[in-house]
């Protein structure tokens, strides 16, 4: 079995979308997400219409021990690539309050959509069973569904806590030894 160049732990909005665009720049991705269901949280964003993005979001929004990496992060890719990306997935949107884009269709469809596209690309999403491990520190090697899983980069998209009953875990910084150091 060959391994992927990445592995993405979670497969909410962030994962799939990170999965979307490193399969499309040629990267060998496998995504690991211990519900049934990707995208589940996102199926309730914005009260079913989902705030895809923000015009006005830059780098002071984020918090990181690096600011500077959003710095760099959304010089590259701005929110204008993200109204580009939902309009080739048929999604249009109407700006609600300064700058905030909600989708016109539902939060499903572009659910739906993030998963679809991800597929198409290559992305290998496996669902359905937990994360026991994650060791090393590049490459990492985690376990999942009693199977281990080896890549030169990790992607740590395990979301926040709230909603818990759309698969949030509070369980994301012990998952890890590379985060819990610092380095994720
Ligand atoms: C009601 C509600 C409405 C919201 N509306 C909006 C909105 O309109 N716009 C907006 O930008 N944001 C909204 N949010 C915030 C929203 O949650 C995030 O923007 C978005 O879901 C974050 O994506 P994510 O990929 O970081 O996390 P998530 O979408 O939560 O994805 C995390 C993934 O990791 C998986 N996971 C978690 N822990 C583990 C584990 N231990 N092992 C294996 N897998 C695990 C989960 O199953 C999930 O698939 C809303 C949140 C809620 C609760």
């Amino acid at each position: 079995m060959r391994s992927p160049d990445v592995i993405i732990l979670g497969a909410g909005a962030a994962g799939l979308y990170c999965a979307i665009h490193a399969a499309r720049s040629g990267l060998s991705v496998t995504m690991l997400d211990h519900a049934d269901k990707p995208a589940r949280k996102v199926r309730v964003s914005g009260g079913g219409r989902c705030n895809f993005t923000n015009l006005d979001a830059g780098p002071e929004d984020y918090a990181s021990n690096n600011p500077h990496f959003a710095k760099s992060a959304l010089a590259r890719h701005t929110p204008w690539d993200a109204v580009a990306f939902f309009a080739e997935c048929g999604l249009t949107y109407e700006e609600k309050a300064a700058g905030q884009l909600f989708c016109e269709q539902k939060a499903g469809r572009l659910a739906g959509e993030l998963v679809d596209r991800a597929r198409k690309a290559g992305v290998e999403l496996l669902t359905g069973q937990p994360i026991e491990s994650v060791e090393g520190h590049g490459p990492f090697t985690v376990r999942f569904g009693g199977r281990n899983f080896t890549a030169p980069k990790l992607v740590v998209a395990l979301g926040g806590p709230s909603w818990p009953q759309v698969g949030a875990t509070d369980r994301r910084l012990q998952a890890c030894p590379a985060v819990r150091a610092g380095r994720g």
